[in-house]
């Protein structure tokens, strides 16, 4: 199979191949990222409740035997699925913890110093040490660079005196989706902003 964008669309593509396709279940809350050959399959088993968005990706497959014709799927770049599995799934999800995402949430800024620094000058700070009791959850971790950390050592921030600048949260879905892809389509960003709380840090950026 081979997919073609229409010219509008191939701008906003880039170098690094393909767009993906953000998916929501039948209410309309954001799901997850997926490639247009997990879409197409979507399409083919005619799970698609609804679409929306401005880009469409036409997708062509074989030619058939029977008809002579090439098959061709048109995909939008956002979708609805059909299916309970994907509502319960998407509702009071909590997002796994990594660094590139908890890095972003934080805008790349050092909770203590303030600084903005490189991924590579950054670290997982656990505001309460794992040696006391602290979780390795969204809550209890903060974007450090390595001389901050390094100071607070095995301490609380008050014990190290020192100030936290912002306070965590748990990124929520949409938040969460927008951390994860870099090569998002200007009708996908403005549907996962609308769902974005008015608290996230994000809202500064957007
Ligand atoms: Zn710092």
């Amino acid at each position: 199979m081979m997919a073609q964008l229409n010219s509008a669309q191939a701008a906003a593509v880039g170098q690094g191949g393909f767009p993906l396709i953000l998916t929501l279940d039948m209410h309309g809350v954001p799901h997850r990222w997926i490639t247009w050959q997990h879409a197409c399959y979507y399409y083919a088993k005619e799970r698609i409740a609804w679409s929306l968005g401005g880009t469409v990706f036409t997708i062509y497959g074989g030619i058939s035997r029977l008809s002579g014709r090439r098959s061709e799927i048109s995909a939008a770049s956002i979708i609805a699925i059909r299916g309970k599995a994907m509502a319960i799934r998407s509702f009071n999800n909590v997002p796994p913890l990594n660094n590139r995402e908890l890095f972003h949430r934080d805008r790349h800024l050092c909770a203590y110093c303030g600084g903005v620094f490189s991924t590579t000058r950054l670290t997982r700070d656990h505001i309460t040490p794992f040696s006391r009791g602290g979780r390795d959850a969204w809550m209890n971790v903060v974007t450090a660079c390595r001389a901050c950390n390094e100071r607070k050592s095995d301490r609380s921030p008050e014990q190290a005196g020192m100030e936290l600048l912002y306070a965590p949260y748990v990124p929520n879905r949409a938040e969460y989706l927008i951390l994860t892809n870099r090569r998002i389509l200007a009708d996908q960003m403005e549907f996962l902003a609308q769902h974005v709380p008015a608290q996230s840090r994000l809202r500064h950026a957007m």
